[in-house]
């Protein structure tokens, strides 16, 4: 019992015709087709319901299901707000703190349009390497990541896998920020400001959402791999991110952290006690249950395992 299927959403928005037609996200036909199916096949609470169910054992109905919103696209404001309101259904958004106020863009969204715009994954590849190597870096040490890294997932090829985890981590983060505006530049061909102004949501669209009944939790600060910081440099950008949240208008006691990448660690689940939140979705892969699960280590499905 108590059974909760938490679906994760990224980018919703007509794709098909856009400006950057293969970027890897859901049709807005293929999410209202699907918010039709989930509706019909599931009961969508409201995370209040669930942050009951957690903190006082109420019973949630079955078939229980939350929609969570990752990473502050204006998508969310622009598409799904309006259809979920429609339907008269709750979502929760987790917008990353320095994407709504400061004009930058986060590196996975920098990763994913450069990816989206090199025709030819394996010349990224090399031009990587080349700006690692013109940055000082030996031959051997990038042919060494390579062996690591490049290991292929159920979504993405060996190649694709070793550019975003470079991208994301792998490389020391000044270098790694150098190279991705680089390649974004060489890629995409506009500016990370103007392009930072069209994909993620203001402050006032982040604060209606709010208003129109909707649940906003931390997704970080700085969209940091938590596990790969140290657990002061986690405790600032957690208490960063609850100053954001205060300031949009949402609940600073019993919220819901959403870890960037899924990633989290010992220290981080202190901070959550720390810091009181009540529950925390990671991107593990499977139906969670409130009974059983550690509410700080909530599962998540994707849209892409429901059919649209
Ligand atoms: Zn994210």
């Amino acid at each position: 019992m108590n059974n909760l299927t938490i679906v994760m959403y990224h980018y919703v928005r007509p794709i098909k015709g856009s400006r950057f037609p293969g970027i890897k996200g859901l049709e807005l036909e293929g999410f209202r087709r699907q918010l039709d199916h989930l509706s019909e096949k599931f009961h969508i609470v409201s995370t209040e319901r669930i942050i009951d169910a957690i903190k006082n054992g109420s019973k949630l109905p079955s078939n229980a299901c939350w929609l969570t919103f990752d990473d502050g696209y204006k998508d969310h404001f622009k598409f799904v707000l309006p259809e979920l309101l429609k339907r008269n259904l709750h979502g929760a958004f987790f917008p990353p703190r320095v994407a709504i106020v400061d004009d930058v863009v986060l590196d996975v969204n920098s990763i994913h349009h450069i990816l989206n715009c090199a025709t030819d994954v394996e010349e990224l590849v090399l031009k990587l390497n080349a700006h690692c190597h013109s940055s000082g870096m030996a031959e051997s040490e990038t042919a060494l990541f390579y062996k690591e890294l490049a290991v292929a997932n159920r979504f993405d090829n060996a190649n694709t896998i070793y550019v975003k985890r470079m991208l994301q981590h792998a490389l020391p983060e000044e270098l790694r920020s150098s190279i991705v505006n680089k390649l974004f530049h060489e890629f995409v061909g506009i500016s990370t400001a103007s392009f930072s102004n069209e994909l993620y949501m203001s402050i006032d669209e982040v604060q209606s959402l709010v208003k129109s009944g909707m649940y906003v939790g931390s997704h970080g600060s700085r969209h940091y791999w938590l596990d790969k910081i140290s657990p002061d440099e986690q405790e600032k950008d957690i208490k960063e991110s609850l100053i954001f949240i205060e300031k949009i208008g949402a609940a600073t006691k019993d919220w819901v952290m959403c870890y960037p990448y899924g990633a989290y660690n010992n220290a981080t689940l202190n901070l959550l006690q720390k810091y009181q939140a009540s529950a925390a979705v990671t991107t593990e892969v499977r139906v969670a249950n409130l009974t059983n699960d550690n509410p700080f280590e909530l599962p998540r499905l994707d849209t892409n395992d429901f059919p649209q």
